[in-house]
């Protein structure tokens, strides 16, 4: 399965970023994913409580933002949103277009439980 080895990274860089910070508790975990990312949504969603089961982001929550499609066009310059299968220009229709964003999965937030936090409750 795809998205679970993708989870699997991502908590490897969530544990990174707690350890760095020197957290033993994530509470949750945002992610942006674009459409042309190659990952679902929904399949991450599902994925995660595995990925996670004993790490420190056990506990926490998966918050998947979804990226926007935009494409610059080489021929008028403007850059606007395109739809999937569909990456023509919004503002002249022309098709020479670059993508600019929709192709990312980005680690967006990593919200940590710190002791300090703990303290304050
Ligand atoms: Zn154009």
């Amino acid at each position: 399965m795809h998205e679970l080895s993708v989870c699997q990274s991502l908590i490897d860089q969530v544990e990174q970023i707690a350890l760095d910070h020197g957290s033993k508790c994530v509470a949750s975990v945002s992610l942006k994913v674009g459409p042309l990312s190659g990952v679902e949504p929904t399949l991450l969603q599902h994925a995660y409580p595995y990925a996670s089961a004993g790490t420190v982001a056990a506990e926490s929550k998966l918050v998947i933002e979804l990226a926007p499609l935009r494409v610059s066009c080489e021929v008028c310059g403007c850059e606007t949103e395109a739809q999937l299968n569909w990456l023509v220009c919004g503002a002249c229709g022309d098709c020479h277009t670059k993508l600019v964003s929709g192709d990312e999965m980005t680690l967006m937030r990593v919200e940590l439980i710190t002791l300090k936090d703990m303290n304050n409750v």
